[in-house]
């Protein structure tokens, strides 16, 4: 038996797995919140606690790990975390082989949620795919030929950061209307709070009373999940800002087709529950922005939030050989 050990340091969560090779059941799963003032070290600490509660004192074959933010996969050094501070230059990798004595991979997480689901999940069988996940960020990661493929610097598949919009609202990467601007779920709350602040409650056609009602007018508890729960009871604003973010989804998917022509385009992250009207206007114009000989489908990625997970386990398998 050769026992993996799967991480997965999100912005915001933490968690482990252990697995034989080529099962497909977990031994030991595990899932922890990262507190709000984390910090690289409580981040490790958290997630040495969860390993040792998994391994029991067992020793793994090979580790994977899945991390939330650019990583240099070549050397498994985290470059940084937008989310999380202290994260910068450190040497992962190098750290956990020399914890734990075995091979380990470490890639981010967007890369290794499309080996997942390559692998085990919704892209078993294709020879190209781009995934993307769409939750507090925009991510993409590529399999090309059944590879990885992270581009010279491991910056490749960065569809968050496509410009769909160039008159549109400014993204933290400074430019405007970036499909991660119009689409992640922090930003669009955020576009529905300040339409909400800005209008008086009783102007002739008011707008987003579904979404007051849902957070009791408190605006602060407004996110990307409740603006789509408010969308799918009919509020007006909610409606709006869901078809912008599919709208600009579709715009990248179909200028990402264009342009590399893969098979499939898997789509995880809180997406997932953004409701039938956003995949249908997604699917539509991303169908509408590509050349009418340009093929693919568009469909929900299969191992959801565990993803990252199993394409931790496909790191390790991989490292093992
Ligand atoms: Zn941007």
């Amino acid at each position: 038996m050769t026992l993996i050990l799967a991480l997965d340091f999100g912005g915001t969560k933490l968690a482990a797995a252990t697995i034989n090779a080529g099962s497909k059941q977990w031994l030991g799963y595990e899932r922890r919140l990262s507190p709000t003032n984390a910090n690289a070290d409580t981040d490790l600490e958290i997630m040495r606690s969860v390993i040792n509660s998994l391994l029991k004192g067992a020793k793994p074959d090979a580790i994977g790990v899945s991390f939330g933010g650019p990583v240099d996969a070549t050397t498994g050094k985290v470059r940084l975390s937008h989310h999380v501070l202290g994260w910068e230059n450190v040497p992962l990798r190098n750290l956990l082989e020399e914890e734990f004595g075995v091979p380990a991979g470490v890639d981010n997480d967007a890369n290794v949620a499309a080996l997942g689901e390559h692998r085990f999940g919704a892209g078993q069988g294709y020879d190209s795919l781009f995934y993307i996940t769409v939750s507090t960020g925009v991510g993409g990661g590529w399999i090309l030929n059944s590879q990885p493929w992270r581009g010279s610097e491991g910056m490749a598949g960065e569809i968050g950061h496509m410009v769909v919009d160039p008159n549109g609202p400014v993204c933290l990467c400074g430019k405007r209307g970036c499909v991660e601007r119009l689409a992640s779920g922090p930003y669009m709350a955020q576009d529905v709070r300040e339409v909400l602040r800005n209008e008086p409650q009783r102007h002739r056609e008011p707008r987003g009373e579904i979404l007051r009602e849902l957070v009791g007018d408190n605006l602060e508890l407004i996110t990307g999940k409740v603006v789509s729960e408010a969308a799918a009871a009919g509020d007006n604003l909610a409606q709006e800002i869901l078809y912008r973010a599919s709208w600009a989804l579709g715009v990248g998917i179909g200028n990402v087709a264009n342009l590399i022509n893969p098979q499939r385009f898997v789509l995880g992250g809180g997406v997932m529950k953004a409701g039938e009207d956003f995949w249908e206007v997604l699917q539509r114009v991303a169908r509408e922005t590509a050349l009418p000989e340009v093929n693919f489908e568009i469909v929900p990625a299969a191992l959801g939030d565990d993803a990252p997970l199993w394409g931790a386990v496909a790191l390790a398998e991989d490292v093992l050989h």
